[in-house]
Formats: C-alpha cells, sequence, structure tokens
C-alpha cells in the first residue's frame, strides 16, 4: 500500500516518512486508532516504505521488486499475525494467510468483524493462542530475504491471550536485528503494559469528515456530493461505517429509525411487532449498524436539545428529525434512551434473539418518550 492511497493523516504521514528517512525507526511500532481510522493500511504503507528500494520523499516508489511484491501483500520480508478460529489442527495464521491477504486487499479498512464475516465463522470467536506467538518467533528467526529489514505487522494484538501475550513481550525483549514490528491496535487498553512500554506509541485520530466524502465519492461514482458529505458526517470519520452506509444506502437506516420512534412515541404496539421482524430481517451486522447510527442521531438530537446547535452535525431531513425529536427530549429521558441502545448494541453482538429483543427495547422506549 502507498502513501499515497491511505486516506487522510497528512502530518501523521510525513512525521512517519521523517522518521525513517532520519533513521529513526523505532523497534516496535504501536499504531492504535479507531475503528475505520486506517492504523492498518498506515502500517502497511510504513512496511512498504521501509522495504522499498527506491523511497521517494514522499512516498515508496511502487514499481521496484520490493514494492511490486508489497502490492500484493507477498514480501517475504513481510511477516503477518492476525487473530484466526482453532479448528482441532489448525491454531497458526499460515493457513489463514491467504485469506488475509485477499481482504485487506479488497478492503484495507478491514475490521474484526468484516474479518469474521468473511472467514464465514458467525458464531466462532476469533483468537491468537500461544501457537501463533510461536509462529511470530520462528519467522523472525529466519534470515532477512531480501538482505533489508524484516517487518512483522501485528494485526490486533490485543486480542492474544494472556500466554500468547507474555510469549510476544519476550521477543520484544530480545530483538533479533534489523526487526521492525508492527502493531496495529483498536484498543490499547486491553495490551499488556509491559508491551506497551516496549513499542513506540502513534495514535491514529478518526478521519476528517472531507476526506471521507472525498474518499466515499472516489469509490461511489454515482454518489452525490451532499450525500457524501452526509454519510460522511454521520459515520464519524470511520470508513469502514460510511463505506457500508454508501453501499448499502444510508436512507434505509434513516427511515427505519425515524419512523420505529414516531411509532414508538404514539404508542403503536402493533407497529412494535412489525418493527421487531423488520429489525430482524436486516441480519446481526445490518442491525447493529442501525443501532449505532440511532446512537448517533439520538447524540444530535440531545446537543440540539442542550443548545449546542453549532454542534449539531445533520443535513437535509435528518436536521428536520432532530429539530423535531429534540423536543420530546428531557432530564428524565435523555440519558435512558442512549442506555437504551447501548444495551441492545451489546446484547445484539451476544447473539440474542434479534426481535424479541427489538420489541422489549420498543415497549421501554415508549414510555421513555412518554416521561
Ligand atoms: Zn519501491
Amino acid at each position: 500500500m502507498l502513501f499515497s492511497k491511505v486516506i487522510d493523516h497528512a502530518e501523521l504521514k510525513a512525521k512517519l516518512i521523517g522518521n525513517i528517512r532520519e533513521g529513526r525507526v523505532p523497534h516496535a511500532q504501536l499504531l492504535v486508532g479507531p475503528r475505520g481510522s486506517g492504523n492498518l493500511p498506515l502500517a502497511l504503507a510504513y512496511a512498504q516504505y521501509l522495504l522499498c528500494e527506491d523511497k521517494g520523499v514522499v512516498d515508496a516508489c511502487g514499481e521496484c521488486p520490493s514494492c511490486m511484491q508489497m502490492a500484493k501483500l507477498e514480501h517475504p520480508d513481510l511477516h503477518l499475525a492476525f487473530p484466526i478460529f482453532f479448528t482441532d489442527k489448525v491454531k497458526t495464521c499460515d493457513a489463514f494467510l491467504a485469506d488475509w491477504r485477499r481482504e485487506v486487499l479488497a478492503e484495507p479498512y478491514l475490521d474484526i468483524e468484516l474479518w469474521r464475516d468473511k472467514l464465514e465463522s458467525e458464531n466462532k470467536q476469533l483468537r491468537m493462542g500461544v501457537d501463533i506467538a510461536q509462529e511470530i518467533q520462528r519467522k523472525l528467526s529466519m534470515k532477512s530475504f531480501r538482505g533489508g529489514c524484516k517487518v512483522m505487522l501485528i494485526w490486533l494484538p490485543e486480542l492474544m491471550d494472556a500466554a500468547a501475550a507474555n510469549k510476544l513481550l519476550k521477543v520484544l525483549e530480545e530483538p533479533e536485528p534489523s526487526t521492525v514490528f508492527l502493531l496495529v491496535s483498536n484498543d490499547a487498553e486491553q495490551l499488556l503494559a509491559t508491551i506497551l512500554s516496549r513499542a513506540q506509541l502513534t495514535k491514529v485520530p478518526a478521519l476528517h469528515p472531507e476526506a471521507v466524502a472525498d474518499a466515499l465519492r472516489g469509490r461511489f461514482p454515482d454518489l452525490g456530493e451532499t450525500e457524501a458529505r452526509a454519510i460522511a458526517l454521520r459515520s464519524e470519520g470511520d470508513m469502514l461505517e460510511a463505506v457500508d452506509m454508501a453501499g448499502k444506502g444510508e436512507e434505509e437506516l434513516f427511515v427505519f429509525f425515524r419512523d420505529w420512534l414516531r411509532a414508538c412515541f404514539r404508542k403503536e404496539v402493533v407497529a412494535a411487532v412489525d418493527f421487531g421482524e423488520g429489525f430482524q430481517k436486516l441480519g446481526r451486522e445490518r442491525q447493529k449498524s442501525l443501532v449505532r447510527y440511532g446512537l448517533y442521531l439520538i447524540r444530535q438530537c440531545v446537543l440540539q436539545w442542550q443548545q449546542v446547535p453549532e454542534l449539531v452535525r445533520v443535513l437535509g431531513q435528518e436536521q428536520e428529525f432532530v429539530l423535531n425529536f429534540s423536543k420530546v427530549l428531557n432530564e428524565r429521558n435523555a440519558d435512558g434512551i442512549r442506555r437504551e441502545l447501548e444495551t441492545a448494541h451489546v446484547h445484539i453482538e451476544r447473539n440474542a434473539n434479534a426481535k424479541v429483543l427489538f420489541m422489549d427495547m420498543s415497549y421501554r422506549m415508549m414510555g421513555l418518550l412518554r416521561a
């Protein structure tokens, strides 16, 4: 991946490139950022730049043998580790390498849920056990194939179990020469403090909405400018969320959420059953998107209700909804509505019955809206 293909983060890119050009390459670098922020593509661009045989001032050349191999994520000195689901026989990443390469090349903003979907391992937990830590150690004990440094990219190291994390710590403590670790994490708080202390921390912020809007229009040429901007705002700097909304029609979520809240406000019990069924049909990922979107809209309504409209970031029909719905909010219900949605998100992740869950939430929402 070239730096030029990574959305936004101009300052961060300049800093990372500057460090490499000045020979200040930390032994271990931890890139922490929220979902869809692009910490994985940044790490891949960093690796490509490190391994490039004809580095430019602002990017890798994209043409040397190393870059050609990196374009397919097949450089022999790029080692990869990531969460997988275990079978009786398979507990290391090698068996999943081809899948991981394919999915990251298709969507460099990949997250754990999309990866799980692609592996069709719906209810299996993705894990990193001690066998993966041993695999990392074994790979790094080999000599560099192309004579330069070796890069070990570990995606989501926070999912390592205790045995794997301790083993990784040992590897970090006794570094092989010319080895660069790139740890790509969504949640550094779950990492061992001892691992954190061995790595240089780079915080990757959420993307700017303007950058998301531009990137969306690049991917979806039919998308109008206003629509792209509205989605970008709604995604809150999460490229994966934005792509999901643009690809599946963002309109659908808005209409569902608005009509559902209206029905709850009018205490339409029969409609609540229909919405429960409709919710179930959306499928788990879409259900979570709807709830996240609902939380976003409610936050906007709360800002409007608290009379800080300069912070409200909605356009078009959402704006109309926010103006109207904020009038229903008060001290007694604003927090409760938010908590209902947050709890629903957690329960969907735990595979609760979607219809029952949504109907229950509808009844409680009816009470809250009249509180
Ligand atoms: Zn190159």
